[in-house]
C-alpha cells in the first residue's frame, strides 16, 4: 500500500431511483422504531468505490426485498451464480475480514461485509437484496458510517411481518489460546456489547469500549469508526494479497505512537470502538437481533463467528422470541 493522501478511488453515491416497492408501508414507518416490525429500504440505492483487501472497483446495488427474505448477496459478474445468504454458516474465511460465499459454491464469495451488516443491524434492517460485481464490498470510508448514509438515503421502509430476535438463554463462550474471548450470556431486554482490546503499538495500546445497540448510540459512538492496520504489517499484508485497496483515505494506519493519517483519528477509541462496530456486524449473521449481551477481549471476525457456531451448536443455548413460524428456516441449527 502506498502510504499517500492522494484519493486512490472516487466513491460515488448514486441517487435513489423513484421505485417504490410494495413492501413500502407509510402507516407503519411512523412508529417504526418502537414497532417490533421487520425493515427493508423504500428504493434501491447503489453505491461504487474500491474494494479494501482486492484494491477493485466495485459497484453495489442495495435493493427492497419481501419480509422473511433475510440479507442475500448476488454476485451479478458470475451470471447465474447462485446468492449468498448473509448467514454464520455461510462464512469461508476470517482473516482480516468476514468472507461469505454460497454453501455449495465457495468461488462464489462476497468479502468485507461486517461494516455493511453493522450498518444494516443498528438500522434494523432484516430483509435487503444486495447485488455486487465483485468479490468484495465497497470499503468506503473504512466505516459503517457511509453505509449507515446509504440507508438513509434509501429510506427504511416497514413491512407487515413481525421480526423475530434471538434470546441466549445461557452463558456460551469461546477463547484463544492468547486469552482472546467472545461470549454471549442472557439479558433482560435489548442487546449491548463491552469489548477491549490489547495492542503493544503505544498508538493504540489498551481501550475498552461498552454500549447498548441502539440506532443513535451506534451513529453517536461506533457507527464512524474507521478499520485499522499497523504500518509494519502492510507489506505481509499485500504479499499475502490482502489490503490492496487499503490507502489514508479509508484505513488508520499507526506506526508505534503515531498515527500516520493528516487529519488524525476521529476519536481518541477510535480503535476499539471500530472493533465493536465490527462485532455489531458479524453477530447480525445469527440472521436475527439478539436479546443478549456480548462480551469481547481481543476478539475478532473469527472468534465472532465461532461464537454463533458455538450458539447454535445446542438448541438449548438460545430461542426464538417473536415470528417464530416464519424464522425458524432462517436459523440452521446443528445440532
Ligand atoms: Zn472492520
Amino acid at each position: 500500500m502506498q502510504i499517500t493522501a492522494e484519493t486512490p478511488f472516487k466513491a460515488s453515491i448514486l441517487p435513489p431511483s423513484l421505485f417504490k416497492t410494495p413492501s413500502d408501508l407509510p402507516a407503519l414507518n411512523q412508529n417504526a422504531s418502537r414497532m417490533p416490525w421487520q425493515h427493508t429500504i423504500k428504493q434501491p440505492i447503489t453505491c461504487v468505490g474500491v474494494g479494501l483487501h482486492t484494491g477493485r472497483q466495485m459497484r453495489m446495488t442495495l435493493s427492497p426485498a419481501p419480509a422473511d427474505h433475510g440479507i442475500v448477496f448476488h454476485r451479478i459478474d458470475l451470471p447465474g451464480s447462485a446468492p449468498i445468504e448473509a448467514r454464520y454458516d455461510n462464512v469461508i474465511c476470517t482473516r482480516l475480514s468476514t468472507v461469505i460465499a454460497n454453501e455449495l459454491a465457495p468461488e462464489v464469495r462476497v468479502a468485507t461485509i461486517e461494516h455493511l451488516m453493522a450498518a444494516l443491524h443498528a438500522n434494523g434492517i432484516s430483509n435487503l437484496r444486495i447485488d455486487i460485481d465483485g468479490p468484495e464490498t465497497p470499503v468506503l470510508d473504512g466505516s459503517a458510517a457511509e453505509f449507515d448514509f446509504l440507508i438513509q438515503c434509501a429510506g427504511v421502509a416497514t413491512q407487515a411481518a413481525p421480526r423475530t430476535v434471538i434470546e441466549i438463554l445461557r452463558r456460551v463462550h469461546v477463547e484463544d489460546p492468547n486469552g482472546a474471548f467472545a461470549e454471549l450470556r442472557p439479558a433482560r431486554s435489548g442487546f449491548a456489547l463491552a469489548i477491549s482490546i490489547d495492542f503493544t503499538a503505544p498508538a493504540i495500546g489498551h481501550q475498552r469500549h461498552a454500549m447498548p445497540l441502539t440506532l443513535q448510540r451506534f451513529r453517536q459512538e461506533v457507527g464512524f469508526c474507521r478499520t485499522f492496520v499497523e504500518r509494519k504489517e502492510i507489506e505481509a499484508l499485500q504479499n499475502m494479497g490482502l489490503a490492496r485497496g487499503g490507502s489514508l483515505h479509508n484505513a488508520i494506519v499507526v506506526e508505534d505512537d503515531h498515527v500516520l493519517n493528516p487529519g488524525g483519528l476521529r476519536h481518541p477509541k477510535e480503535f476499539v470502538r471500530h472493533k465493536l462496530m465490527d462485532a455489531v456486524g458479524d453477530l447480525y449473521l445469527a440472521g436475527h437481533a439478539f436479546k443478549a449481551g456480548f462480551m469481547g477481549h481481543k476478539s475478532g471476525h473469527g472468534l465472532n463467528n465461532r461464537l454463533l457456531r458455538a450458539v447454535f451448536a445446542s438448541s438449548e443455548n438460545w430461542r426464538l422470541v417473536g415470528n417464530e413460524v416464519h424464522s425458524k428456516a432462517a436459523i440452521h441449527a446443528t445440532a
